[in-house]
């Protein structure tokens, strides 16, 4: 509402969204207003009394519905942050997740090599690969992705990170347009089951369907990788995928059917068997 303060804005829809059940609503609310004045969530504090303006208001008030009726912050901004690198997002890329920083740090503990080839299997944002292009800086990589958005939003964040120059982006499936083997191969597939959607917050609502579920049992993508990942590795590829709550066995159980060894499984911060990394 313009003519009310930012403090007392943050203190109404924090109110708001924690009568809906929103988790961190004092946060959001911070968020939504300092993005209104054009500072941080932690700025906030030194612009408690500052008036509001009429367009700074307005867009709180559209911000703030948008929120209200559960979408996420990151897709109301339009941008989130993984790896300490910020990614615009699309209607058709998954928002990245602090869990899939698990693969990053994996990887990065696993791969002994100065310069690898990496391939990012359902880039999305291009989190994955883009994060791990900044850390190894001699590495180059490719991402696929079916859905053509992604493929564009990742080239654009590879941009914004500056790695665009070791970075390739193509529209396939799975494998359809890969035509060479990898060092380092990673990927966050759909892993839900049909079941498991009904169980979660309203937010993952507004994650595209494709980029979630996958099959009654939530394995299908990883038996569609696993069954044709072979040509596309050698002797000491490095193999992370993220797997989902209690997949640890079914998914070790895909990859010992195709000849892959577990090589070890690495825990998200919350303390979630997040990672299967496997040998070829
Ligand atoms: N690789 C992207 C991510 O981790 C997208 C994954 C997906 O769409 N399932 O965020």
């Amino acid at each position: 509402m313009s003519g009310e303060t930012v403090a007392v804005a943050i203190k109404r829809l924090s109110d708001a969204f924690a009568r809906v059940g929103i988790d961190n609503a004092r946060l959001d609310a911070r968020i939504l207003v300092g993005r209104a004045l054009g500072v941080s969530a932690g700025e906030t504090a030194l612009h408690a009394d500052r008036v509001l303006d009429d367009g700074s208001a307005q867009r709180l008030t559209s911000w703030a519905d948008r929120r209200l009726a559960r979408e996420p912050i990151g897709r109301i901004l339009g941008e989130r942050e993984f790896w300490g690198l910020t990614f615009e997002l699309l209607p058709d890329t998954l928002e990245p997740r602090p869990d899939s920083e698990a693969l990053v740090a994996a990887v990065l503990e696993a791969n002994k090599n100065r310069a690898p080839r990496i391939l990012d299997l359902g880039t999305g944002t291009g989190c994955l690969l883009i994060a791990l292009l900044k850390e190894i800086p001699e590495a180059r990589g490719l991402g696929i992705d079916q859905a053509p958005g992604a493929v564009a939003c990742a080239a654009r964040n590879a941009a914004r990170a500056g790695v665009e120059a070791r970075a390739e982006f193509i529209r396939s499936d799975w494998f359809e347009h890969v035509a060479r083997t990898f060092d380092v191969v990673v990927s966050n597939p759909p892993y839900l089951s049909t079941a498991d959607m009904a169980t979660l917050a309203p937010e993952v609502s507004f994650d595209p369907a494709a980029a979630l579920i996958a099959g009654e049992d939530g394995c299908d993508a990883y038996r569609a990788i696993l069954s044709r990942l072979r040509p596309f590795v050698r002797g000491g590829t490095v193999i992370a995928l993220e797997i989902g709550a209690n997949q640890c066995e079914a998914v070790s159980s895909i990859a010992s059917s195709h000849r892959f060894k577990i090589a070890a499984i690495k825990r998200d911060l919350a303390g979630h068997s997040r990672c299967l990394l496997l040998m070829p």
